[in-house]
């Protein structure tokens, strides 16, 4: 455990138990040992055949843990709970999920459901996710905060003042200069009268990768003097009444709390001259930023990491937001928050398989390589030289110059290959004499590639779009310590889908043998992604989405329930999602195979229905094991 950092980024969630696998604990610290989920039974019991009491799921699997969910809601409440008592504030904590973390259905509505006894409401930041945001907030708190925010038009605004008007609890957030005057028009036309928010551009500057938005030169939020043009406007209107909420956003992963509370007090700051101006100001709405460390260093000093926990986070706010109101005779406010990576991040763990491995046989002969001592003879002088020397230095055990002399003689032979002088045998009988010198030597840090049934384009994309590192780690074999450096390449034909960063800044990841755990699969799960890598997933090489299932933790016999599984996009669905038509591609092709006489319309069409993915040994259950039971009665 103590090899990949996980009590560093997983605590109190994910622990090693005794059989050496992946436990989840559901509620935290306060999960008791027999309700702990081991991961690899959870995928026994997705991958299993329906026959043999299994979902009949294929890999990569997603899996949810709505009981993480709930306890991270919670968790974040009782911080700022405990804050506000502890130093006497005035005001309550009201935070919003902002939906475009994930928008999925069951984490959306789980977190209204869950929220609901401490009035947690939802951010929107465009019409369909307002649609989404209203629909489930129907069954919300009625005090709960639904905060538009995002660029608008003419029919979000109107959206949004409708929302108003089914009670409920809707701030249109300015985040231009010129949406006040649609805001002002619209609500005009349709007598409603609306609650506004400002966001304000801050001076202040996250100078990591998320904070690319944040500073004075950044894209969203009023510059102070539009700030007063605002006011000025709202005033001459008779709507400054209007104006309740001031909302700031530093950028994601704020790394400490020190800069936290440099974009805290200067925010409450401009919300205190807000009241001063004759707004009546109500909620401080503090944006995301919350952070995860990722890498578990606690360090702060990378965007993997952040140097504060929940606890901490909100005992900054408070007592900023409390300084700075006290100084200016101010009420305090309602603290907002709109944290989405703290909130959902550790619900659900990527679970993939590796199936294959590149490897050189260690077993081979060191220094005989027959191919290469048969085929030495045919070498150019230089190429025969370069050979000599470097089974000399291999024959001395002198590394250094082993490494070189391999180095220098794949060169040459390169360059001769290109040339014509050697054949396609020379050239492979080279690579391999040198690779089996340098292996055996243990002159280079061999480094297989593990390939994993897995499309990061569409799993974890921040991985290749921003450099985002994530922790993986085996699921099982946790007991035995790991023999081999690797890193994994997908599925894909993208030379950008690989991991080769690693948290820790490793650039391998130590794994198990390949295929040396007596049978069955190998399985990694990539944590900490429940933010962010679904909505951004695209279709890359048409691999649709992973399969999902959603596993609460238990009382019953077994101690997890899979509450709903959905299998992943089948080909046909990939294919239509880029609009093609899978109906008129099969005719098609069932025409072509009958005009050839060959009987392929069956397979064909299992192709349609199969998921793009590979068809690995998990299809019939992990190893060809039976089935683990779980209640599957929800
Ligand atoms: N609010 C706004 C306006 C954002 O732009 C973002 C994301 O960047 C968030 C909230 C969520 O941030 P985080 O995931 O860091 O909590």
């Amino acid at each position: 455990s103590a090899l990949y950092r996980i009590d560093g980024w997983g605590a109190p969630y994910f622990r090693v138990n005794s059989s050496g696998d992946i436990a989840v604990r559901p509620h935290g610290a306060a999960t008791l040992p027999h309700q702990e989920i081991d991961l690899m039974k959870v995928v026994k019991k997705a991958s299993a055949s329906k026959s043999s009491g299994g979902l009949g799921l294929r890999l990569p699997l997603l899996v949810r843990l709505p009981d993480v969910l709930k306890h991270r809601l919670e968790s974040l409440h009782a911080a700022f709970d405990f804050a506000i008592q502890s130093v006497g504030y005035g005001g309550r904590y009201h935070g919003v999920y902002p939906v475009k973390c994930n928008q999925d259905r069951y984490i959306v509505e789980d977190i209204v459901e869950f929220g609901a006894p401490f009035h947690y409401g939802l951010e929107a930041g465009s019409k369909a996710e307002l649609l989404l945001a209203m629909s489930c907030l129907t069954r919300g708190s009625p005090d709960a905060l639904l905060v538009c925010n995002g660029y608008k038009d003419e029919e979000y605004i109107a959206l949004a003042l409708i929302a108003r008007s089914m009670n409920l609890n809707t701030v249109i957030v300015l985040e231009q200069e010129e949406e006040l005057d649609t805001v002002v028009e619209t609500s005009r036309r349709l007598g409603i009268r609306p609650v506004i928010g400002l966001r304000a551009k801050l001076r202040t500057k996250h100078s990591g990768h998320f904070g690319s938005t944040s500073g004075e030169k950044g894209k969203f939020g009023l510059t102070t003097m539009q700030t007063l043009s605002v006011v000025q406007k709202l005033q001459r209107l008779e709507m400054l009444d209007c104006l309740q909420l001031l909302h700031f956003h530093i950028g994601s992963q704020i790394p400490s709390t020190s800069l936290l509370a440099e974009g805290v007090v200067e925010a409450a700051q401009i919300y205190c001259e807000l009241s001063r101006l004759g707004a009546s100001m109500r909620v401080i709405d503090i944006g995301g930023g919350l952070g995860i460390d990722y890498d578990g260093s606690h360090s702060g000093d990378s965007d993997m990491s952040v140097n504060y926990g929940l606890e901490e986070y909100a005992c900054t706010v408070v007592r900023t937001v409390m300084l700075a109101c006290d100084r200016k005779n101010v009420n305090h406010p309602i603290i907002c928050s709109e944290s989405g990576r703290a909130l959902v991040s550790h619900h659900s763990v990527l679970i993939f398989e590796a199936v294959s491995s590149d490897s050189i046989k260690a077993d081979a002969s060191p220094f005989a390589s027959p191919n290469l001592s048969f085929l030495a003879d045919e070498l150019a002088d230089d190429a025969r030289a370069g050979y000599n020397s470097l089974m000399a230095a291999a024959f001395r055990r002198d590394y250094e110059s082993s490494a070189i002399y391999a180095e220098q003689l794949k060169r040459t032979c390169v360059e001769h290959f290109k040339d014509g002088i050697i054949g396609l045998e020379h050239l492979a009988a080279v690579d391999g004499l040198c690779d089996i010198v340098t292996k055996k030597l243990g002159v280079a840090d061999q480094v297989k590639t593990y390939h994993v049934n897995l499309s990061i384009f569409n799993s974890i994309p921040d991985l290749w779009s921003i450099g985002q590192v994530f922790p993986i780690v085996p699921i099982h074999h946790l007991d035995q310590r790991p023999g081999v450096k690797g890193v994994l390449s997908d599925l894909t034909c993208d030379s950008d889908g690989k991991v080769n960063q690693f948290i820790g800044g490793l650039t391998s990841l130590p794994l198990h043998e390949f295929g040396g755990g007596g049978g069955g699969g190998y399985y990694l799960g990539m944590f900490l992604g429940g933010a962010y890598q679904e909505a951004l997933g695209g279709l890359h090489n048409l691999f649709g989405g992973p399969s999902v299932v959603r596993v609460a933790q238990s009382d019953g016999p077994y101690c997890f329930a899979v509450t709903l599984a959905v299998p992943g996009s089948s080909c046909a669905q990939v294919l239509q999602a880029m609009r093609h038509e899978p109906e008129v591609m099969f005719e098609a092709l069932k025409h072509r195979a009958a005009e050839c006489g060959v009987g392929g319309a069956d397979a064909i069409m299992r192709a349609f229905h199969s998921m793009p993915y590979l068809i690995c040994r998990t299809g019939g259950g992990v190893g060809g094991g039976d089935a683990i039971g779980s209640d599957s009665d929800g």
